[in-house]
């Protein structure tokens, strides 16, 4: 492996320190956890229905991991497999059963689903306090409006990450590469709630590096390896990288060209990497949506 790619050598002294998604998970998990527990004594144990159509195998271990990652912290969770050739109508009720279950406080439906079923029309019948995923337009316009909600897993964590460097995002200028309506789009949101100026960049855009060099926080949500090089950047930056992507060699990597943007970036500068760094904080995120829901609904009985 080339020294530059291996997050786990040692840290040089003159390059950007690492947002570490792993060490992070782990410290708001076990927050989580004692949360978790709390509710669990009071009757309110959290629960967490993920529900997989077809056999996508990526999609299979997302699920997993998800199913997995309550069991661990204390969450209650159920996993429902339907075949690909489910009718919507049955997804629907389903959806219907679990929105009406009082162990369940958060429903997460696995994207992508099979053709023949509508995504739009399954996340709208998600009840909003259940919705954990944060998909559905009602959490899209409470993101929006700037009420509170449950925000979307992704760029939620990503947030955080930006506040463990413990560098203000007030005033600062964020720039986000990417518009989807899953991570860029809220993404963006976040960071202009946290008083960052924010630049929205996408396939359109004509010179990405105009604004990366001016950015004093980057978001790379792509899905293409290499989008952000160290000509792109700005030395003391702080930069997240979404993407998940494979080398030529097969080997899971990010948008960012690790290496040398983490040389670029300096020592006053912060990098994710790729695995180790989104990607658990996504599922530490569910984890926290759920509690949450838990929590809110606990509160609402309490004033019933
Ligand atoms: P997406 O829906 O495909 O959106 C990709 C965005 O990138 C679009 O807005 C697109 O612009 C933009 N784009 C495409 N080519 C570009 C280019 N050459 N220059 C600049 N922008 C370009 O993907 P997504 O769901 O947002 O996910 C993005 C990446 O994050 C993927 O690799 C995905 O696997 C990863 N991801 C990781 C996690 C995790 O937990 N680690 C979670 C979610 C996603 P247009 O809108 O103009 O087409």
């Amino acid at each position: 492996m080339h020294a530059a790619f291996d997050v786990s050598a040692p840290d040089n002294l003159m390059t950007a320190r690492l947002i570490d998604g792993i060490a992070l998970s782990q410290r708001l998990r076990g927050e989580l956890a004692t949360r978790a527990a709390a509710l669990g004594a009071r009757s309110h144990k959290p629960g967490l229905a993920v529900v997989l159509v077809g056999d996508d195998p990526a999609s299979a271990v997302y699920v997993r991991n998800k199913v997995k990652a309550c069991a661990e912290h204390g969450l209650h969770s159920v996993l429902d497999r339907y075949p690909a050739d489910l009718a919507e109508s049955a997804l629907l009720d389903r959806i219907a059963a679990l929105n009406a279950d009082p162990t369940i406080h958060g429903i997460l439906v696995q994207m992508p689903l099979p053709r023949h079923i509508d995504p739009h029309k399954v996340i709208a019948a998600i009840r909003s306090d259940k919705d954990v995923d944060g998909y559905s337009v009602l959490s899209a316009g409470e993101l929006t409006t700037g009420l509170p909600g449950l925000r979307p897993c992704t760029p939620w964590g990503c947030l955080k990450m930006v506040e463990s460097t413990g560098v203000p995002i007030r005033g600062k200028h964020a720039v986000v590469i990417g518009r989807s309506n899953t991570v860029g789009k809220p993404m963006a949101l976040l960071l202009l709630q946290a008083h960052a100026t924010v630049t929205v960049c996408h396939s359109a855009t004509v010179d990405i590096g105009l604004h990366t060099r001016q950015a004093d926080i980057v978001v790379a949500a792509v899905g293409r390896r290499n989008t952000l090089t160290a000509e792109m950047v700005k030395p003391g930056a702080v930069v997240v990288d979404v993407g998940i992507n494979r080398d030529e060699h097969g080997k899971l990597c990010g948008d960012v060209d690790f290496g040398t943007v983490r040389n670029a970036l300096g020592p006053d500068g912060w990098i994710s990497p790729v695995p180790g760094g989104v990607g658990p904080m996504t599922i530490t995120m569910l984890l926290s949506n759920t509690v949450d829901a838990a929590e809110r609904l606990e509160r609402l009985e309490g004033q019933a």
